[in-house]
């Protein structure tokens, strides 16, 4: 199962009720979230996050609203029983934000694996696998991460993260082979093997094909630019951000370098997405719903998400 949860809809500042932007994914037991403002701790349990399942937090950039709750998150995470290495990668300079904020949380029982990006060309890391011995799960689901340098008043990565998804298993295939019913877990998890009468079978044998992955684009905060569509490309899940839905705010916007609703609609009727969320509103706006009927007319499928709001996206 994979579910992706929008923990908080705000930009610029915590609200009384609205929390900061932030994304919390979970797979078979391994979480990810991106970004940690101020109060991402509070409405991860308001969510029913599992905080023992973080294993890799991704940081946009370092404006407060992203990252001044990493303190309280790396306590919450110790207080629900965390205890295996917590990845965190982001921008260059990552590891003297992350040093300079856990000076008041000392002692976390779980090590701290730091990762700087880079922030001038696209970059793609592996995370997860069996390979991946920091992680103790038998079967860790495998996830590319794209970070792709945005255009914001500091450096900033828009991160577009590919589940892996292991091939169908096929009895009928199997049984046609005469292979042994104990070793049907074996082959699907990848593994080659040898019956006893010599014959060699590979998981392709026995499989139905590799399946599409699971694509999920997170852009925030940035002016809009066209490579952002290219990188969302035919996503399941496009999170972006619009800070206001009247376009009257477009010079504003520009000088500030963040995106209106209807840019974000834009980029994803280009990058032909399933599905847009917007996110990171701003304070000033208080009636997000409002400008659904407009930038519906620019991408039909597009979702004013309130905090906490999920969807399974692999049941
Ligand atoms: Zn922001
Ligand atoms: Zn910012």
């Amino acid at each position: 199962m994979l579910e992706v949860i929008l923990l908080g809809t705000g930009g610029m500042m915590p609200l009384p009720k609205r929390f900061l932007t932030s994304m919390y994914l979970e797979v078979e037991g391994t979480a990810i979230v991106i970004d940690c403002g101020e109060g991402t701790q509070v409405a991860m349990r308001r969510a029913d996050c599992k905080m023992s399942r973080v294993e890799l937090l991704l940081i946009t950039h370092f404006h407060a609203d992203h990252v001044s709750g990493l303190p309280g998150l790396l306590l919450s995470l110790a207080n629900g029983g965390k205890t295996g290495k917590l990845i965190i990668a982001g921008p260059k300079g990552l590891r003297r934000i992350v040093e300079a904020l856990t000076i008041i949380c000392p002692g976390l029982p779980f090590e701290l694996d730091i990762r700087e990006l880079n922030v001038r060309e696209p970059s793609v890391f592996e995370f997860g696998g069996k390979e991946d011995k920091s992680f103790n799960h038998a079967n860790m689901p495998i996830f590319d991460v794209t970070a792709l340098p945005l255009r914001h008043r500091t450096p900033c990565l828009g991160y577009f993260i590919e589940l892996k998804r292991p091939p169908v298993f096929n009895p009928t295939k199997a049984k046609e082979l005469e292979v042994p019913l104990e070793l049907y877990r074996t082959l699907h998890s990848g593994e080659t093997v040898t019956l006893p009468d010599g014959r060699v079978i590979t998981t392709s044998m026995v499989t139905d094909g590799n399946r599409k992955p699971v694509k999920i684009g997170y852009s925030t905060d940035s002016a809009p630019f066209m490579q952002i569509a290219d990188f969302a490309h035919e996503a399941d899940l496009f999170i972006c951000e619009g800070m206001y839905a009247d376009d009257a705010m477009r010079e504003r916007m520009e000088d500030k370098k963040h995106m209106l609703f209807s840019d974000a609609a834009r980029l994803a009727k280009a990058a032909n997405v399933k599905e847009l969320w917007l996110t990171h509103f701003s304070p000033a706006e208080l009636n997000p719903k409002d400008g659904l009927p407009n930038v519906r007319r620019l991408f039909a499928n597009t979702v004013i998400p309130f905090d906490g709001y999920r969807k399974t996206l692999i049941k």
